[in-house]
C-alpha cells in the first residue's frame, strides 16, 4: 500500500480550448494586475491567467481576479434602456434615443428653473480613463454644473488633499519597488492581505529577501498585522497622536535628516514648537500606545538607511483623514524619505482607477491635475475643448458627501449617478434613501440593472462593464496600463464611452467640443493637454504601455523611460519647490464610546469581495467563501452580553440597528466590532461618517454602538432576507 506523495493523484483540469489570450489588465482594486482573458472561438471569455511579464503582478492574481471573466456571465445586468414616469412604477424598456433625450430635456428643465448647479454628478473610480476625461467635458464643458464629484471622496480623498498640502500636488511618489529597498516600513490602516493580496505579495518577497522590521498601527489585528515585527493597536481616530509623538521623539533625540529638511521644507520652525507638546508620556494616555513603543518605533524608522510607510482607508477614512496623511508624509520628509528607493509615502489607493479619476476626470477641477481657481488653467482647457472659458466655474463645486445633504435641503433636484452605489456604499442608510426619494429627476448608469439605488431612477442607462471596453487605467503607483476588449457589452448595453458621447450632443457646447468615438483617440487628446504637466503622458501610447506592461507617470515625448519615482531632486510643487511642515494640533471630534454606545464600530473589507459587492456577490466562488454579513466580537465582551460564537445580535447607533451574526475572535479589542462594509442593509445602517474638514471624507471607522443578543429565529430571517436580496 502506498502512502503520502506516492498516493496523490495530480488534479487534472478539463481542458478549455481557448483560441486567443487578450491582455487586459484588472478592473477591482488598485494594485493593477495585468491578466490575460482566455476567448474561446465563440468570442466568450471562458478563463484567465496573470500576465508573467508584468512588473506589477509577476504572473499572480488574487481570487477577484483569477474570476473576474465570470463576470461577462453575471445574472443582473442591465440588457435596455428603461424609463418610469414615476418612481416605484414599473420600469419599462425604452430606445438609446428616448432615455437620452429624456435625460438631457430633464437637466435642461431642471436647470433653467433652479440653476446650473441643481443638477449633481457623482461617478466612481471604476470608469476607464478615457471615459473619465469625456465624462468630465461633457459635465464642466457641456451640462455646465458645478455639483459633480466620484465616489472616490469615500476613500481616497483625505490622501489627495494630504499630498496636496505637504508637496503641492497629488500623486503617489513612490512605487512597488522601494519594498525591494526599504530597511524599515510602517503600515498605517492598511491591511494588503485582504485589501491588495498581489502588492502583499510584492511586499513579502521584499521582506523574505531584506528581512526589514515591518511594523502595522491598526485598532485590529488584522492579518497583516499579524505578520508583522510590531503591532501598534492605536486608539480609532488618533494617528495624528502617534504621529506628533513620533515626530517629537526624533526630534528629541536628534534623529532627523537635517540637511534635508533644510534643503528641501519649509514651516520647520512651527512643526517643531507643535510636535514639542506631543511627548510619548502625554501621547501614549491619547493614543493607546507605550511611551516605549512610541520611542522604539521612532528610532527603528529613523535610524533606518531607507524607510517607508504605506497607509489605505484606516487613516483616510477618518475626521483627522488629510491630517494623518499629513503626518505620515512629515514622518518622511524630517527623516529625508521621500523620491529615494526604499524611502517613500504611498497611498495604497483602493478603487482600480481612482487615479484615472484624480487625473483625468475634472471631477474637483480641470483635466490633468488642473484647477478650476487658476484662470490660465481654464483657459487652456477652453481653447483645447474651443469653448468659452467663462463657462467653467472659477471654483470648486460641492464633493459627494456635501450633494447628499444639498438634495436633502432642496438645493439640488436631480441626481446622474455613473457606476457607483449610495444606497450601500454611504453612511446612514436611511437618511441616504429619504435623500433620493426627494430628488425631481434621478439617472443611474450602471452595468447592473438591479444595483440597489436603481430602485430610486426614473431612467435607467445600461453600461459595459471592465473588458467589455478598451482604454486605460492608472494604479495606486502611477503605473497606466491597458485594458482591451475581450468581449462586447450583453444585449443593448454599451460602453460608457458611448453614452457620454450620444448625450453631448444634445447639449449646446456639445456641437462645439470635439467627442472622439474611440479610446486610442481620446488617449492622444490626454496626451496633448498633459504635455509639460506634472503627470505628462505624452511619451506613451496604447501599443507602448501594452508591450512595457503598463508605464508610469511622468513620461514625457522625448523620455526613453517612465519615472518610478516622484520628487528624487527634493523639489516639490509648492510656489517655493518645497514640501510644507505642517504642524497638525489634535482635536477630539469623533463620536465615541459611552454609557449608552459603549463599542467602537470599525468597517472594512473581506479579500472575496469589492465594495458593494454590485459585481462580486454574483461570482460563484467569492459568494461561496464570504457568502453573508458578519460581525467580529470580543470574547471577553461577548460573554459579559450573553452572546454566543455564531449567534445573531443587533448592533444599535444613534442612526438605526442591524442584524448580523457574530464571530468571537481576539482580533478585536474589548470595546470594539468591526464589520465588513460590503453587504446592503448592514453596517451603514448604523454608521455615522462624520467629515474630514479637508476632503469631506467620511470617518467611516469611528463611531459608536451597543451590542444585544436577539431572539434567533427572527434574527436569522433577517438575514435570509438581506442575502436573497442578491
Ligand atoms: Fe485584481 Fe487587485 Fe486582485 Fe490584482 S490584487 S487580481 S488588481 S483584485
Amino acid at each position: 500500500m502506498l502512502f503520502g506523495r506516492n498516493q496523490k493523484k495530480p488534479i487534472t483540469l478539463p481542458e478549455k480550448k481557448v483560441e486567443e489570450w487578450v491582455y487586459t489588465t484588472c478592473g477591482y482594486c488598485s494594485t493593477g494586475c495585468a491578466i490575460e482573458v482566455g476567448v474561446d472561438s465563440e468570442g466568450r471569455g471562458i478563463t484567465a491567467r496573470g500576465v508573467a511579464d508584468a512588473d506589477v503582478n509577476r504572473g499572480k492574481l488574487c481570487i477577484k481576479g483569477i474570476f473576474e471573466y465570470e463576470l461577462f456571465n453575471t445574472p443582473g445586468r442591465g440588457t435596455a434602456p428603461l424609463m418610469r414616469e414615476r418612481r416605484f412604477d414599473d420600469f419599462k424598456e425604452a430606445s438609446w434615443d428616448d432615455a437620452l433625450d429624456k435625460t438631457a430635456a430633464e437637466f435642461k428643465r431642471i436647470q433653467e428653473k433652479y440653476g446650473p448647479d441643481s443638477v449633481a454628478i457623482v461617478s466612481t473610480g471604476q470608469l476607464i480613463t478615457e471615459e473619465f476625461y469625456t465624462l468630465g467635458k461633457l459635465a464642466r464643458g457641456c451640462i455646465g454644473t458645478n455639483n459633480y464629484d466620484g465616489n472616490t471622496t469615500l476613500c481616497m480623498a483625505s490622501a489627495v488633499s494630504g499630498y496636496k498640502r505637504s508637496f503641492g500636488s497629488d500623486g503617489p511618489p513612490g512605487c512597488y519597488d522601494d519594498f525591494s529597498h526599504t530597511d524599515c516600513l510602517i503600515a498605517f490602516g492598511s491591511n494588503l492581505p485582504e485589501q491588495h493580496p498581489v502588492i502583499y505579495w510584492r511586499m513579502r518577497e521584499a521582506r523574505e529577501k531584506r528581512n526589514f522590521p515591518l511594523i502595522v498601527v491598526d485598532p485590529r489585528v488584522t492579518m497583516l498585522a499579524q505578520f508583522a515585527d510590531i503591532h501598534l493597536a492605536i486608539t480609532p481616530g488618533t494617528d495624528v497622536v502617534l504621529l506628533n509623538a513620533l515626530a517629537h521623539v526624533i526630534l528629541a533625540e536628534g534623529l532627523e535628516d537635517r540637511a534635508y529638511i533644510e534643503t528641501s521644507t519649509s514651516g520647520f520652525a512651527e512643526f517643531e514648537a507643535l510636535v514639542a507638546q506631543y511627548d510619548p508620556v502625554t501621547a501614549a494616555k491619547i493614543c493607546g500606545i507605550d511611551e516605549d513603543t512610541i520611542r522604539n518605533v521612532a528610532r527603528l524608522y529613523a535610524k533606518a538607511n531607507q524607510a517607508m510607510s504605506i497607509w489605505t482607508m484606516g487613516i483616510n477614512q477618518s475626521t483627522h483623514g488629510s491630517d494623518g496623511v499629513v503626518g505620515i508624509n512629515s514622518l518622511n520628509l524630517i527623516t529625508g524619505n521621500i523620491g529615494k528607493p526604499g524611502g517613500t509615502s504611498l497611498s495604497i489607493t483602493g478603487q482600480c482607477n481612482a487615479m484615472g479619476t484624480r487625473e483625468w476626470s475634472s471631477c474637483s477641477g480641470l483635466p490633468g491635475y488642473r484647477v478650476l481657481e487658476n484662470p490660465e488653467h481654464r483657459q487652456e482647457v477652453a481653447d483645447f475643448w474651443g469653448i468659452d472659458p467663462e463657462f467653467f466655474p472659477k471654483q470648486r463645486g460641492m464633493a459627494q458627501t456635501d450633494i447628499f445633504p444639498a438634495i436633502e435641503t432642496g438645493q439640488i433636484k436631480a441626481l446622474w449617478l455613473v457606476a457607483t452605489n449610495p444606497m450601500t456604499s454611504m453612511p446612514n442608510t436611511a437618511r441616504i434613501r429619504k435623500t433620493l426619494e426627494r430628488l425631481e429627476f434621478m439617472v443611474v448608469q450602471d452595468a447592473y440593472a438591479d444595483v440597489e439605488s436603481n430602485e430610486y431612477a426614473h431612467v435607467y442607462l445600461p453600461a459595459g462593464l471592465w473588458a467589455e471596453k478598451e482604454g486605460v487605467m492608472t494604479n495606486t503607483e502611477r503605473r497606466v496600463n491597458l485594458i482591451k476588449n475581450v468581449c462586447p457589452p450583453p444585449g443593448e448595453a454599451k460602453a460608457d464611452l458611448w453614452i457620454f458621447n450620444q448625450l453631448a450632443k444634445r447639449f449646446d457646447n456639445g456641437k462645439l467640443i470635439n467627442f472622439p468615438e474611440s479610446a486610442s483617440d481620446v488617449f492622444d487628446e490626454m496626451r496633448e493637454l498633459s504635455k509639460g504637466r506634472f503627470l505628462d503622458i505624452s511619451g506613451m501610447s496604447h501599443e507602448k504601455i501594452e508591450q512595457s506592461r503598463g508605464l508610469q507617470w511622468p513620461m514625457g515625448e522625448t523620455a526613453e523611460e517612465d519615472s518610478a519615482r516622484l520628487y528624487s531632486d527634493g523639489k516639490f510643487n509648492h510656489a517655493d519647490g518645497k514640501a510644507k511642515l505642517i504642524p497638525l494640533p489634535y482635536i477630539e471630534n469623533n463620536e465615541c464610546p459611552d454609557d449608552d454606545y459603549p463599542f467602537w464600530l470599525n468597517s472594512g473589507r473581506v479579500v472575496e469581495h469589492f465594495h458593494t459587492r454590485t459585481r462580486t456577490g454574483k461570482v460563484g466562488n467569492q459568494n461561496k467563501f464570504s457568502p453573508t454579513p458578519y460581525m467580529e466580537m470580543n470574547p471577553d465582551a461577548a460573554r459579559e452580553l450573553g452572546i454566543e460564537h455564531m449567534s445573531y445580535a443587533r448592533l444599535t447607533s444613534r442612526r438605526g440597528d442591524a442584524v448580523v451574526l457574530v464571530q468571537l475572535t481576539q482580533r478585536v479589542p474589548y470595546n470594539m466590532v468591526f464589520v465588513p462594509f460590503h453587504f446592503h442593509e448592514c453596517v451603514n445602517r448604523v454608521s455615522l461618517g462624520l467629515l474630514d474638514p479637508h476632503s469631506r471624507q467620511p470617518a467611516f471607522k469611528q463611531s459608536a454602538v451597543r451590542i444585544e443578543s436577539v431572539e434567533q429565529q427572527a434574527a436569522a430571517a433577517v438575514t435570509n432576507r438581506a442575502a436573497r436580496s442578491f
